[in-house]
């Protein structure tokens, strides 16, 4: 079976202490190893990239991520930190195309693509992020855009390169607040488009949104599901811990 990647985003939450807490606790349960089949990744504001490298350690088995990078190697691009930065602030993932930065912030098809070449480039993992909206999902069209988003942000890759890409698909009816957890139904026939297409050749193929200690099994169980991108549910170090040992249960199964 595939390694199962599990991770959590923090988005804009997590002052420096709240950070340190959640990752000494992380270091001090996992004791130098991760559980066996799973890949822990964690993904904090710029602000905690170093606080959390340095209490992870340099050796730990938790991979470390920013939740986005430009695509440039350094210049005049105010506001941004690029990916060279991100891995000098010891980062290992290069979190790509959430949903709320293509809403927010311009991040578009060509950008995402720009960004994947980037983290490639300097030995980074993309995460690539996909999803379609409520309405494009109403209209049955969410396999397809899904496959088009994930198509034009991997355009131009080998498969050495393909490789080393981790796509999550995170419906954005699905994600955050305003979501709703999406039922294994729901999710067999993207993960099937999905999996026809990238199954084997990329390094995961995760699931994300509104996953909850009561929908992880299942949602693991779901046919080329290879792990789970969370929110809410691990900002809580318990609500992490334990979506660990539900991915460990399901990868010793
Ligand atoms: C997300 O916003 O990408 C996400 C997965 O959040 P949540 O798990 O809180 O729905």
């Amino acid at each position: 079976m595939s390694t199962l990647w599990v991770g959590t985003s923090w988005k804009m939450t997590k002052t420096l202490a709240e950070a340190e807490e959640w990752a000494g606790g992380l270091r001090d349960h996992l004791a130098g190893s991760a559980p066996a089949g799973v890949q822990p990744f964690v993904i904090p504001s710029f602000t905690a990239t170093t606080t959390v490298r340095g209490v992870l350690g340099e050796d730990s088995p938790v991979l470390l991520g920013v939740q986005n990078a430009h695509w440039e190697d350094a210049g005049a691009w105010t506001g941004e930190v690029s990916v060279p930065q991100a891995k000098d602030a010891g980062a290992q993932v290069v979190e790509i195309g959430h949903s709320e930065r293509r809403e927010h912030f311009g991040e578009t098809v060509e950008t995402t693509r720009l960004k994947v070449a980037a983290a490639l480039r300097h030995g980074l993992t993309p995460l690539l992020c996909i999803g379609e909206s409520a309405e494009v999902k109403e209209s049955g069209g969410s396999s397809a855009f899904i496959l088009e988003q994930a198509a034009g942000a991997l355009a131009g890759l080998g498969e050495e390169e393909l490789a080393r890409v981790v796509i999550a698909y995170e419906p954005i009816w699905a994600i955050g607040e305003k979501g709703r957890p999406a039922t294994v139904a729901e999710l067999v026939d993207p993960f099937a488009a999905l999996g026809e297409e990238y199954s084997g050749r990329v390094a995961g193929l995760l699931y994300g949104g509104s996953v909850n200690l009561d929908n992880a099994a299942d949602l693991l169980g779901i046919e080329h599901v290879t792990g789970l991108f969370v929110g809410r549910t691990a900002w809580k170090l318990e609500g992490y811990l334990e979506l660990l040992r539900i991915a460990a249960a399901h990868a010793a199964a």
